[in-house]
């Protein structure tokens, strides 16, 4: 079986975003494949955290992951932190990857822009961080959301300069991954600007719908969500992102082609389609509730989840630390 390795930052809450984006298209296709999904508790510290809330965010996020429908059958979900070998492959790669490939990266000037003169080292290092944890499990296919999209490449182009430099072509010393970029939802929009990404780190909580809002909350967050004056709904047009964001969030959540979505709500106003959206988006998110609840409440459970996790993981990513290092020319002794 092909590998699949992908993973969520423990930053705060998981949205709809995450779970369009990502978790739902790791469900859908995990039978397919042999699995990793780690929560990158590593990455979480590239921004300004609270060290009160670290582990229980990753916590959550694990809890979250088996919500959704991750089967462990199929798959493996650790902790990044529990396995060393991504700090140390970050470091390796570190020492090939020119310093102008990170400085062109979207994500770190946007991020960056928000912390004006506190800006981490790792926030920089952030892509290096995420090419090692992919890199580690020789991983074929990478689901992420679009966003995700330039630090792939960029991890391709780590790892055939690896190749190029250390390896042969009959022998090269890491695999290169493919991105797997689902079009639908893979970038719901925030509820409060239909040109910014949902995100879990957006200061307002307004601007996004998280996985565990109640049913009270969503509707809330649905009424006021930003929309615009013009009458009749429609997909596609540039001037109403927001109106797109909203009829593609209705289209996936209730399992409608654009088409029929078109037809049902091309004469609405909002005040009638809001309700339609917010029914969709609960029903949707109820069943993960449910699980959830049961879940985060057994933690002797979850805890030999993670357990068993970090035992797998750490059996590959040691093995392919150490082709790395033989291909750099460390000294090994056995
Ligand atoms: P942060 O704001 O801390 O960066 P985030 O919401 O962007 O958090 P990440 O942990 O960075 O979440 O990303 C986890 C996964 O979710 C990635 O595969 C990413 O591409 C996907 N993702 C994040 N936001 C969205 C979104 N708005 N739409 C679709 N996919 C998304
Ligand atoms: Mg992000």
């Amino acid at each position: 079986k092909q590998r699949v390795l992908s993973g969520v930052q423990p930053t705060g809450n998981l949205h709809l975003g995450n779970y369009l984006g990502a978790i739902r298209n790791w469900v859908d296709l995990q039978h397919e494949y042999d699995n990793f999904f780690c929560v990158v508790d590593l990455h979480a510290i590239t921004v300004p955290h609270d060290p009160k809330k670290l582990a229980h965010d990753t916590y959550n996020i694990a809890a979250l992951y088996l919500a959704c429908g991750i089967d462990l059958q199929y798959s493996t979900i650790f902790v990044q932190s529990h396995v060393s070998a991504h700090s140390e492959l970050t470091w390796l790669l570190n020492c090939i990857t020119p310093l102008n490939w990170l400085e062109r990266m979207i994500q770190f000037k946007e991020k960056a822009k928000k912390q004006g003169e506190n800006v981490g080292v790792g926030l920089l290092d952030y892509p290096v961080l995420m090419a090692a944890d992919i890199l580690l499990y020789d991983a074929d296919k990478v689901p992420v959301g679009e966003d995700q999209k330039q630090h792939l490449e960029l991890t391709r182009d780590i790892a055939a300069r690896i190749n190029d430099q250390f390896g042969s072509p009959t022998q090269p010393v890491l695999k290169v991954p493919e991105p797997l970029i689902r079009k639908e939802g893979a970038r719901v929009m925030s509820l409060t600007d239909g040109t910014s990404k949902m995100s879990k780190s957006d200061p307002s909580d307004m601007s996004r719908i998280n996985l565990l809002d109640p049913p009270e909350l969503i509707e809330k967050k649905i009424k006021r969500c930003k929309t615009d004056p013009v009458r009749g709904l429609t997909f596609d047009d540039p001037e109403r992102p927001e109106c797109n964001n909203l009829l593609n969030l209705y289209a996936i959540l209730s399992g409608k082609t654009k088409e029929e979505v078109a037809t049902e709500c091309g004469d609405l106003g909002w005040g009638q389609f809001k309700p339609l959206l917010t029914e969709a988006v609960i029903n949707s998110l109820s069943p993960i509730q449910e699980k959830y609840t049961e879940i985060i409440n057994d933690r002797g459970y979850l805890d030999s989840v993670l357990r068993e996790g970090r035992h797998k993981a750490n059996l590959v990513a040691h093995q392919t630390l150490t082709r790395v290092k033989e291909a750099l020319g460390f000294l090994l002794v056995l």
